[in-house]
This record gives structure tokens, C-alpha cells and sequence, in this order.
């Protein structure tokens, strides 16, 4: 079987590797739909992200959908031919942050297709990937791959969301409106916001977060575009800053209500905030880190039929187009949601 790995920035290259063996609890999966995500664009465009560099090859991928093919004599409940979302997040189950429930802080957590640990943990762009049986999620008959692929994201943007507190009645902020932006947006939506306005400097993704259900979008790239939620010490009593724009985030904090809520998605790397502004409207910052039983969730809101992430889906190329796909992905005049297909 073929897998795609990383070796350094833009240096993408399919290799055949050896199947993994389905241990008791295992099962395998053809990969159908695998996503393109901002972390792994970050490993192909700089080989890395912050403190996080490749140091070996690595299979990128943790967006994934597919076919049960194998399971393991221990594995009830699963048959052959199943349609699966994979969580790509193992958590160790008995470290300190495990014990105390607080699985997305496992100090041993496995996460598919990340240089975090070394070796690193081989991820999911490959025709067959093994894994735990609890990390498999069925889909419903009508869930196509490609949504079914992007439950890791959704799950994402579930946790974010879940981080602001609730929502409803709620005046919000997205700052950044690709796909995890606009997810944040479809998220907050659907948990009753009353005003989501979304910026970004790029017009094509404005359109997806108005298609998410932004009530207005905002082009950033005019220096004085928020100025009208600035007055009266803000407007926003949430933003969900999903950029990692340190321009985007000065911006959207001169927005926000005393009192107000900042969630920060995604690492954003070391940024100067204006300590000022939260200090003297009293904002909270908070961050968010990945998901936990929000995978669970994602899957089972996909399956009912409640949201609906068609629309961010805009490619799918073979895995053998793999340095096309990524520069398709890298086009964000172009893209949203990249895939590799696998079948
Ligand atoms: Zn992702
Ligand atoms: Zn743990």
C-alpha cells in the first residue's frame, strides 16, 4: 500500500509502505476521503510549526473517512464493510490529566500525523490505517465521505464554541473565515447567536462564512472596516479568533464588550496581544485546544442531517496529485476544504 509522507517543507513524496498488523482491538480502514489541514500546510509550507519540527518523515493526515476492511478477534460490534469517521486523537487513558477527565491534555496522547512526539505518530494520508476500534464513529447511509472527513474540524469548532460559553442571545466575532472559521460560524448559528459577523481579507472565503450563516462579512483589508463596533468600548461579546493574525486579533479585541469573552483557535505562535484592552474591559481569554467526546458529537450531528458542510467542501484530488492538492490547498484565493482521495 502507498503512503504520503512529509520529509521537509514541500517535499511531498508517495511511498510504499509496509500494512500494519490489526491487533484484538484494532481494525483496519480503507481511506476514502483524508482532509488537507492548516496544521499539515504548515509542515509542508515550513516544515513545521513553532517548537514542532519534522525530524523524520512523516505520513501527515488526521482528517479521515473510510471503509472498515479488517477487525480484531476482541472487536465486536463492527462489520466489514462499515463506513467510518476515524477520531485521529488516542489519549493514554491513565496520566494525571487522563484520570482527572481532561483527555485533550493526555501528556502520552497519540494524535495521527503529528511531530509532536518522536518517533513521530504516523498519520492517516495511506490507503489502509489501523487503529483502535473505539476511534472509529459510523456514518449514516446519506453521509457522503466528504462530510464525514471533516468531523474532525466540526469537533474542532464544537470545542471552540464550547470554550466561549453558551451562545445564545449572543453578539459574535469570528475573526478569520477559512474552514475553521466558518465552521465557527455555522457552530455558533446553530447555538443561537443573535449577530455573527465574520472578517477575513479575502473575499472568497467571506463567501463560505456567509453560506455558514454569518449575518454580515466584513473585508479587513481597509484599515477602518470594524470602526463602527469600536465606539462605546465594543460591540462583540464573543470573539472566536480563528486567524492567528496578530493584526486580526488587535482589531477584534478593540471590538469586544467589557466583560466579553476571546477564545483563541489554533496556536497563533507568539503574538503581542493589547494586555491594555483586556485589562481595562475585563475580557477573558481563552484558548482551546483540539476536542474530546466533540468528536463523538461532530459525527452524530453530521449523521441527523443538522448542519450542513457540503458547501465547504471545494476539492478533491487523487493521492497521487498530492503536491497539486497542497497547492490547491495553499490558494486561499481558490480553496476551502482540499481532499485526497484514496479509492
Ligand atoms: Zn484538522
Ligand atoms: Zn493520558
Amino acid at each position: 500500500m502507498q503512503g504520503v509522507f512529509i520529509k521537509a517543507a514541500r517535499d511531498l513524496v508517495i511511498e510504499d509502505i509496509p500494512a500494519v498488523a490489526v491487533g484484538a482491538r484494532d481494525v483496519a480502514i480503507a481511506v476514502t476521503r483524508a482532509g488537507i489541514c492548516g496544521s499539515d500546510l504548515h509542515y509542508f509550507l515550513h516544515g513545521g510549526f513553532g517548537a514542532i519540527r519534522l525530524r523524520e518523515p512523516l505520513i501527515l493526515g488526521h482528517e479521515i473517512a473510510g471503509v472498515v476492511t479488517e477487525a480484531g478477534r476482541e472487536v465486536s460490534g463492527v462489520a466489514v464493510g462499515t463506513r467510518v469517521a476515524v477520531n485521529p486523537t488516542t489519549p493514554c487513558g491513565h496520566c494525571k490529566y487522563c484520570r482527572e477527565g481532561l483527555r485533550r491534555h493526555c501528556l502520552e496522547v497519540r494524535f495521527l500525523g503529528s511531530a509532536m512526539r518522536f518517533p513521530h505518530v504516523q498519520g492517516g494520508f495511506r490507503e489502509v490505517l489501523t487503529t483502535r476500534a473505539e476511534n472509529i464513529f459510523p456514518l449514516a447511509p446519506d453521509l457522503t465521505f466528504e462530510e464525514a472527513a471533516m468531523a474532525e474540524p466540526l469537533a474542532v469548532c464544537l470545542h471552540a464554541c464550547a470554550r466561549a460559553g453558551s451562545l445564545l442571545g449572543k453578539r459574535v466575532l469570528v475573526t478569520g473565515s477559512g474552514p475553521i472559521g466558518a465552521l465557527c460560524v455555522l457552530v455558533a448559528r446553530h447555538a443561537g447567536a443573535l449577530e455573527i459577523v465574520a472578517t477575513d481579507v479575502n473575499p472568497f472565503a467571506l463567501g463560505f462564512a456567509a453560506r455558514m450563516g454569518a449575518h454580515e462579512t466584513i473585508d479587513t483589508s481597509d484599515a477602518g472596516a470594524l470602526d463602527r463596533f469600536t465606539s462605546e468600548k465594543g460591540h462583540f461579546d464573543v470573539l472566536i479568533e480563528a486567524s492567528g493574525n496578530e493584526k486580526a486579533i488587535r482589531q477584534g479585541l478593540e471590538c469586544v464588550r467589557p466583560c466579553g469573552v476571546f477564545v483563541q483557535v489554533g496556536l497563533g505562535g507568539d503574538i503581542s496581544v493589547p494586555l491594555s484592552t483586556l485589562v481595562s474591559r475585563e475580557i477573558e481569554i481563552r484558548g482551546t485546544f483540539r476536542f474530546d467526546a466533540e468528536f463523538k458529537m461532530a459525527v452524530d450531528i453530521l449523521n441527523s442531517g443538522a448542519l450542513d458542510l457540503k458547501p465547504l467542501h471545494t476539492h478533491t484530488f487523487p493521492h497521487r496529485s498530492v503536491m497539486e492538492a497542497f497547492e490547491k490547498a495553499a490558494d486561499k484565493s481558490s480553496s476551502m476544504k482540499v481532499q485526497l482521495s484514496f479509492a
